[in-house]
């Protein structure tokens, strides 16, 4: 099972979080760590991995309660000032268990709070409220949550258990993935999945199989993942989505991988996992 499968290792404390007082508690706990993230998304950043700083100075509209990692409260400061550290994407293949975890939260709680200091209802301003865990406006009232967007990430496989895998021309050179797009207004997750894999290789599935989610908070997104088996093999490729697609056997895969001739997507990413459990024939669970 992986992280995304578990309870989450870190405890988001909504039955508490809006105790001002109680949040108050956390902050002047010993034990309590920050991190820092800045307008651009960069993290606080030590040596391998997050710089979980002990909490100084007074807690104010910045500072967003993550939730409890064990009894470790754990902040995100917003707008911080972090010259040269990295981004998200590009360290988080070195992050495991709670931190991607917190990680993940605190890039997506800095960026929804980036974005959201105007009401969507009236346009007045909007405060921080339950800790970081929404915005509240101060004119009309109405409480606003983090958004995520719904994708749909999709393993499709051939009658002969061939692996269908594809690249998009933005992509790192060799680079290669199964295929993902937003679910669209009224639309469900299944029919995203059909009309998806249609309009970048031209193929009809048959019934899409659910396989597991991950949050990708790039900014907002989350991954939802489906196995499903391809009705034919003749590919019509959206050339502007998709450069390239082939039908892989687990041989010819291993054997493209040992020659350099593509590589596959981040260890962090769903695609990742949703490839490797075909390579483990562990798919059609
Ligand atoms: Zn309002």
């Amino acid at each position: 099972m992986t992280i995304w499968e578990s309870p989450s290792q870190l405890d988001r404390v909504e039955d508490r979080r809006g105790d001002d007082a109680w949040v108050a508690g956390l902050w002047a706990s010993p034990q309590a760590r920050v991190l820092a993230v800045s307008e651009d998304g960069r993290l606080a950043w030590a040596d391998d991995g997050l710089d979980l700083r002990p909490v100084s100075g007074a807690r104010d509209e910045r500072h967003l309660l993550a939730g409890l990692v064990g009894s470790v409260p754990v902040f995100v400061e917003t707008g911080a000032e972090l010259p040269g550290a990295p981004v998200l994407r590009t360290v988080m293949d070195g992050l495991d268990g709670a931190d991607l975890q917190v990680a993940f939260t605190a890039a997506a709680l800095a960026d929804w709070h980036r974005r959201a200091g105007f009401c969507g209802e009236c346009g007045a301003t909007t405060v921080t409220t339950r800790a970081g865990a929404g915005r509240l406006c101060v004119s009309c009232a109405v409480e606003h949550y983090p958004r995520v967007d719904p994708a749909v990430i999709v393993a499709v496989t051939d009658a002969d258990d061939r692996l269908l895998l594809g690249r998009q021309p933005v992509w790192a050179k060799g680079r290669v993935s199964v295929f993902a797009g937003f679910v669209e207004a009224g639309e469900s997750l299944e029919q995203a999945v059909h009309r998806e894999v249609f309009e970048e290789v031209g193929l009809r599935l048959g019934p899409p199989r659910y396989f597991g989610s991950q949050p990708w908070p790039f900014p907002r997104s989350m991954m939802l993942g489906f196995a499903a088996d391809a009705t034919d093999t003749t590919l019509t490729l959206d050339e502007t989505e998709i450069e390239a697609a082939r039908w892989f056997t687990r041989d010819e895969l291993d054997a493209a991988l040992e020659a350099g001739e593509v590589s596959l997507p981040m260890g962090t990413s769903i695609a990742h996992r949703m490839i490797t459990a075909w390579r483990r024939r562990d798919l059609r669970r």
